[in-house]
């Protein structure tokens, strides 16, 4: 998605909106719902600033049970990009490997802006709902939908270690006494 910078050139300080409301395709991410911007773009001398809010949701999937899910979002935009050929930009970039944002043509490009801002606001925990049960370790139900029966023996089987332990030991002990 570009944003014209060719009618704000001529002199800093001026600035112009861009908005966005609908769906919209982008590269690595999986929207679940429209995009929605409200920018302001501005000339701020030798580089141009992109600010405002982005509202979107994505579609994640559950570290827990792999369940998809959406997840709602809403990022402050506030980024400058410099023009590709200036200094400023190249010594920034032999600096700095990570991103300096650039821009050429008199226009600004916001797919991978928006990529970072998005995947920035992903939540620390992918979980589809906080207290996700997620999947049996033994026959991969997901336990949120259904009780399978060795959820139980699972925890069982805690308990039966257990009573192996202690019932194992009377016989060693037994086995002791008969030498
Ligand atoms: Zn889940
Ligand atoms: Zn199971």
């Amino acid at each position: 998605m570009y944003v014209g910078t060719g009618d704000i050139r001529k002199s800093k300080g001026l600035s112009k909106s861009f908005q966005w409301d609908g769906d919209y395709r982008l590269p690595g991410i999986d929207l679940a719902g429209p995009l929605q911007l409200d920018l302001k773009v501005t000339n701020a001398g030798s580089r141009v600033m992109v600010t405002g809010p982005l509202k979107t949701a994505v579609r994640l999937g559950c570290t827990r049970c792999s369940e998809d899910f959406v997840f709602p979002l809403e990022v402050d935009l506030e980024e400058e990009f410099l023009p590709v050929h200036s200094e400023e930009a190249l010594s920034r970039a032999k600096d700095l490997l990570d991103g300096t944002f650039t821009f050429e043509n008199d226009r600004v490009e916001l797919d991978e802006l928006m990529r970072q801002e998005i995947v920035a606001a992903f939540p620390i925990q992918v979980l589809c709902e906080p207290d996700c049960r997620g999947l049996c370790g033994e026959c991969g139900a997901n336990l949120n939908q259904e009780n399978c029966n060795c959820s139980s023996e699972t925890s069982d089987s805690r308990w039966a270690a257990l009573k192996d332990w202690t019932k194992g030991s009377p016989p060693k002990s037994e086995k002791k006494r008969k030498k």
